[in-house]
């Protein structure tokens, strides 16, 4: 059957945006309110000879006692779970944040193959500097894109791809 690639990160780092951008179509809820995807969310993607299902998800926040943050939490693991590989969104406008650290880690744990995507990076040539720091989660070598600009997404589909 056909692989499953999950969507995982912190609220509001762009997941739904980019899931909207690689399935073609508005399918997932996005807004600035973190939290806002709380159902899983499944598209089928065509990449060259590649036919896989992406998997939107609520988002990890890390640390809280919010049941809806640990309801999405719950739903996003059990999203790793199902995954045969895991793309971790960061944000780069935001910067690496303690709780990147904390997914970082819980990935590690799951033993995925996991492709670490840098979004909001509107301008390469302004923004690369800063999406170097988050070589420091460990996990790999970052990848930048622009989930609005669309840019970076066919090198970035090219390495979750190469995973299968
Ligand atoms: P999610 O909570 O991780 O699913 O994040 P959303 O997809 O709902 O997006 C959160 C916010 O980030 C929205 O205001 C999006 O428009 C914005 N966003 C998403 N991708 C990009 C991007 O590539 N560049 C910029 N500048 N903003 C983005
Ligand atoms: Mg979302």
């Amino acid at each position: 059957s056909k692989p499953i690639v999950a969507i995982v990160g912190r609220p509001n780092v762009g997941k739904s945006t980019l899931f909207n951008m690689m399935a073609g179509e508005r399918i997932a809820i996005v807004k600035d309110t973190p939290g806002v995807t709380r159902d899983r969310i499944y598209a089928d993607v065509s990449w060259l000879k590649y036919n896989f299902t992406i998997m939107d998800t609520g988002g990890i926040e890390p640390d809280t006692h919010n049941q809806m943050l640990r309801d999405m939490r719950e739903q996003a693991e059990m999203a790793i779970e199902m995954a045969d590989v895991v793309m971790f969104i960061v944000d780069v406008k935001q910067g690496l944040v303690d709780a990147d650290y904390k997914v970082a880690d819980m990935l590690r744990k799951a033993q995925k193959k996991v492709v670490l995507v840098v979004n909001k990076v509107d301008n390469f040539d302004k923004m690369m500097p800063d999406v170097y720091e988050f070589y420091n989660l460990g996990i790999g070598d970052p990848h930048p894109v622009s989930s609005l600009a669309k840019l970076g997404i066919g090198d970035m589909l090219d390495e979750v791809t190469a995973l299968f």
